[in-house]
């Protein structure tokens, strides 16, 4: 809550106004957390501030709007069209984060943002690289379709990922195109998949200070 502000503020001296930045609070804020932090950032002019607090709650979002012009963006945890339908139609958030693989597929996610578009709210898809290049292949040719376009996030995937998942997708100065192959234009080979056998693996377990586990 202290040190956030004043590393914008460092960015904002050295690189100026023009450079979009962005800031992921991962839900970890109460709504007067939140609400106080989205309005500490205002002079920093952020292109978006994601799950800033708890989105399932959507009244949180309600507090935190009334308090703050700081750009919301919220979804990437939305599994269906009625989890975000409420904030899009009161106007509480500017970007939708939902990935076409948490959240039905291309078609719930394209109503919804026909359902934004008169509100001026844009898409602004969840991209990691646990969203495998077919999902994200899905958010890019939906990206391309929709009017209300805002922006991608991306992760280059892993080599191995690559070899397994052969896309026509490009990403050349910041800019993705989806290349001309037929459909989504990602070739899934499953041969070369066994090459690489499943191994577990965790996100790091996040604490509070006193050693509770917290929502990561
Ligand atoms: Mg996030």
């Amino acid at each position: 809550m202290r040190h956030v502000p004043t590393v914008f503020e460092a960015v904002r001296n050295e690189f100026g106004p023009e450079l979009p930045l962005l800031h992921d609070g991962h839900n970890r804020l109460t709504p007067r957390e939140a609400a106080q932090f989205a309005k500490s950032l205002e002079p920093y002019n952020l292109f978006w501030l994601e799950d800033v607090t708890l989105g399932e709650n959507q009244e949180n979002l309600r507090y935190v709007r009334q308090q703050s012009t700081t750009p919301l963006a919220i979804g990437e945890v939305f599994n269906s069209v009625y989890d975000i339908k409420d904030l899009i139609d009161n106007q509480l958030i500017d970007y939708v984060r939902c990935a076409t693989t948490h959240f039905g597929g291309i078609t719930p996610l394209k109503k919804v943002m026909a359902q934004a578009e008169p509100y001026q709210i844009k898409s602004g898809f969840h991209g990691p690289t646990d969203v495998s290049p077919i999902g994200f292949a899905a958010e890019l040719h939906l990206d391309i379709n929709i009017h209300n376009y805002g922006a991608q996030e991306y992760m280059t995937h892993s080599k191995e990922t690559l070899e397994v998942f052969e896309t026509s997708m490009t990403f050349e100065n910041g800019l993705l195109h989806p290349g001309d192959n037929p459909g989504l234009g990602v070739e899934f080979h499953p041969e070369i998949a066994e090459k690489f056998p499943y191994e577990q693996a965790y996100l790091p377990y996040n604490r509070l200070a006193d050693g509770t586990v917290h929502n990561w």
